[in-house]
């Protein structure tokens, strides 16, 4: 049986291949940090990492997390509702809804399992999701999983949704979801009209600020704090994987009796592992540290600005950004793995995205900044995208 079976995976890998769109993996073989080290030996800067903050590699999370195992062990062999809940859990609970000035959290494994088990439990075949066509992977599961009737809207466009709201007023609860920054572009989902039509039309809101938590809003508290709209939505979903501290979790925070009855049949925190405790104590550290201060995330904001003001003077074309993505356009889908590679040699690490995980024709480059990065390293990403560009004639 195996054969046959063989026999038709290597065809389909190799019509992946043929493609292009075979995806391998780069080795690292330092800490997640602004300079990595290639298994190839090579010292790189990286561009492509959602360590928005910088705390991948922070002292401060690694010493809290190694002084967890020494309190609390290694692993906690249970899921929460067994025997996997212990004090760090929910102290980073309530960390996590002080943040977003919710009323309560509850963690998961992972954002993916986050937004995979938000739906399910609270809505039926009675109710209606209706969701940007532009939100993630993990939502657009959770949405299948679910007997709720969907609607689909043009990314961010307000009159699309609008549309799909006033289609679904025979269903008994609507939920608008959406992400709060989309990661292909890195524009933010209109909130503030968002929460007008679902006012106008009765709706809930949630919002997934997984690429939005810790950057976007003055003091990073996300696409909320932009908009000013800071405990208005029913639900937020997260990650502690990208800004957070890059490691693993993700969290649902949001209305108390939400949250309370995701406790009781959200399947992924029923039947799914409790995060390990060192990294909940590294969690806990990590909002410790941005209640202090501000200091990352102003850092993350100037130097956002400070390359894509060089990148524009550079006569780039740049996607508008109100997050730490910048999308450099180049179309062209060869082009854009050209550009990636050449920039390489120059030791600056970019991932160039095409169809199909953006729209055809519209290849890019993405450049994700770091409150990591130093005015050096932003002055030698800049000068290899001028270089590369000049020898590609795209400037
Ligand atoms: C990264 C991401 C996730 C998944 O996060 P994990 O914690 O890695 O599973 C979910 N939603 C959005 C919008 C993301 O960007």
């Amino acid at each position: 049986m195996y054969t046959n079976f063989q026999r038709h995976l290597l065809k389909e890998l190799e019509s992946i291949k043929d493609a292009g769109l075979y995806k391998g993996e780069r080795i690292i073989e330092s800490p997640q940090a602004a300079e990595i080290v290639l298994s190839t030996g090579q010292k790189v800067l990286n561009f492509c990492a959602n360590n928005y903050l910088g705390l991948s590699n922070s002292k401060e999370l690694i010493s809290a997390a190694k002084s967890a195992i020494d309190t609390h062990g290694y692993g906690m062999s249970s899921v929460r509702f067994i025997c996997g809940t212990t004090d760090l859990h929910k102290e980073l609970e309530v960390k996590i809804a002080g943040f977003f000035g919710t009323e309560d959290t509850i963690l998961y494994a992972a954002a993916f399992d986050a937004n995979g088990g938000v739906f399910e439990p609270l809505l039926t075949s009675e109710d209606a999701i209706i969701s940007d066509s532009l939100n993630h992977a993990s939502i657009i599961d959770g949405v299948r999983l679910c007997k709720a009737k969907r609607y689909r809207y043009e990314n961010a466009d307000m009159e699309d949704l609008e549309s799909r709201l006033a289609a679904a007023q025979e269903q008994r609860f609507r939920i608008i979801v959406t992400d709060g920054v989309f990661s292909m572009d890195g524009n933010v989902a209109p909130l503030d009209r968002i929460l007008e039509l679902a006012e106008k039309y009765s709706a809930m809101v949630m919002v997934d600020e997984s690429h939005s938590a810790g950057v976007v809003g003055k003091t990073g508290r996300g696409v909320t704090e932009l908009f000013g709209v800071k405990g208005k939505v029913e639900i937020i979903t997260g990650t502690l994987g990208k800004a957070f501290g890059g490691a693993i979790g993700g969290f649902t925070t949001g209305k108390r009796e939400i949250i309370d009855m995701l406790r009781q049949r959200s399947r992924p925190y029923l039947f799914s592992n409790s995060i390990p405790p060192m990294v909940a104590a590294a969690g806990i550290k990590m909002l410790d540290i941005m209640s202090e201060s501000n200091i990352l995330q102003d850092k993350l904001h100037k130097n956002t600005e400070y390359f894509i003001t060089g990148m524009i003077n550079l006569g780039f074309d740049i996607k508008p950004t109100q997050s730490a993505i910048c999308a450099v356009m180049l179309y062209d889908a060869k082009l854009s793995q050209e550009f990636a590679a050449r920039l390489l040699d120059e030791g600056i690490y970019v991932i160039g995205f095409y169809y199909p995980v953006v729209q055809k024709d519209q290849a890019r480059i993405r450049v994700q900044l770091s409150a990591a990065h130093n005015r050096e390293h932003l002055d030698r990403a800049i000068a290899a995208f001028q270089k590369i560009g000049k020898k590609l004639g795209i400037i």
